[in-house]
């Protein structure tokens, strides 16, 4: 309830805006985004792998924040912040990052060909620098168009990945149809939207469950996965894996910048790949909702922020 309340808000201009007016920025927003730049999101990524808070060695995704435009220049703008992000990561020695991309950035929602042509301009810019495109997926509506768009990259290059949600009750075929096609390189996520019961699991343990069937199936496939989640016991379930049985294919832990730290320091210390995910840009808002939706305890001092109370 608090969730989808919370979610809600995340699409509503005049909590933005109130946000934007008060404390959001300093207090909130710097522990999960990295600036406003690219150079900042940069900068973050450098130190991480370097030397800070026991996350030496961690590798990148950057994310360009930003979702559902409705105007074109928009999304020519994202392509291009895009394009520029590559260009930068592919020649900034010793970083290994990837690129994080929502299609309703790109336009999905004016149209499927907008969306289309800006991420083969991506996907083409980002190959020719030797960097990995991953599709973000976002609510329940957008999964066939993603999962389209993502097919298209895919015969473009190799160098291209996409996120599933655990809770969608599709998601076990839509994991087997891409094993089969040999395109399984898998951000797999528990899903961060507020979806129906008809469409998804809800709850803490159907979900987990979910997510460790999914793992299972794309591990035994060989496929590329990337475990992008913060939960222990999914943690768990991806070591026994890994110790019994060893893969065939590639996977590594993924964790959202300012979320867990000392989980990611933990994984750091035990030799385990991790890349984190980390956001830049001015259109921080319905992103930092989503992350105060996913933990109860700063709901109420998001609200308090907003409110003024
Ligand atoms: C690398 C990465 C990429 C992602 N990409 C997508 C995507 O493309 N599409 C999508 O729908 N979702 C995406 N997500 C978000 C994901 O779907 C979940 O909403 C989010 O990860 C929270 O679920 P969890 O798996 O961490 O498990 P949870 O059970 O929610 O959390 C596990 C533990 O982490 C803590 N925790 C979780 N979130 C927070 C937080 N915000 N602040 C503080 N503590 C927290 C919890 O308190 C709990 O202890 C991504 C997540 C990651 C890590």
């Amino acid at each position: 309830m608090l969730r989808s309340g919370l979610i809600w808000l995340s699409k509503q201009d005049w909590a933005e805006r109130a946000a934007r007016a008060g404390g959001f920025e300093r207090l909130l927003v710097r522990r999960f985004v990295a600036g406003d730049t690219r150079h900042d999101a940069l900068a973050l990524a450098r130190g991480l792998s370097q030397n800070a808070d026991g996350l030496q060695g961690a590798n990148a995704k950057f994310s360009f924040l930003g979702e559902e435009v409705t105007d074109p220049t928009d999304a020519e703008q994202a392509v291009a912040e895009y394009c520029a992000l590559a260009a930068a990561v592919g020649d900034t020695s010793g970083l290994d990052a990837r690129m994080g991309v929502k299609p309703t950035l790109l336009g999905l929602g004016i149209s499927y060909e907008t969306a289309e042509r800006g991420l083969l301009a991506i996907v083409e810019t980002a190959a020719a620098h030797g960097v990995r495109v991953e599709l973000d997926m976002e609510v329940s509506g957008t999964v066939d168009a993603t999962l389209a768009l993502y097919r298209t990259a895919a015969a473009r290059s190799e160098l291209t990945g996409v996120a599933l949600q655990s809770y969608l009750r599709r998601t076990p075929e839509d994991a087997q149809a891409l094993i089969d096609e040999g395109i399984a390189r898998v951000r797999l996520t528990k899903g961060a939207y507020s979806e129906s019961s008809r469409v998804a699991h809800r709850g803490a343990g159907p979900i987990r469950r979910a997510y460790s069937g999914l793992l299972e199936q794309l591990w035994r496939a060989g496929a590329d996965v990337g475990v992008a989640t913060h939960d222990p016991v999914l943690h768990a379930a991806a070591r026994r894996l890994a110790e019994t049985e060893p893969t065939i294919g590639y996977w590594e832990f993924q964790m959202l910048y300012g979320v867990r730290p000392e989980l990611g320091a933990a994984m750091r210390a035990r030799g385990e790949r991790l890349r984190m995910s980390i956001p830049y840009g001015e259109r921080w808002y319905p992103y930092l909702m989503r992350r105060i939706a996913e933990r109860p305890s700063n709901a109420l001092f998001a609200l308090r922020s907003i409110t003024g109370r």
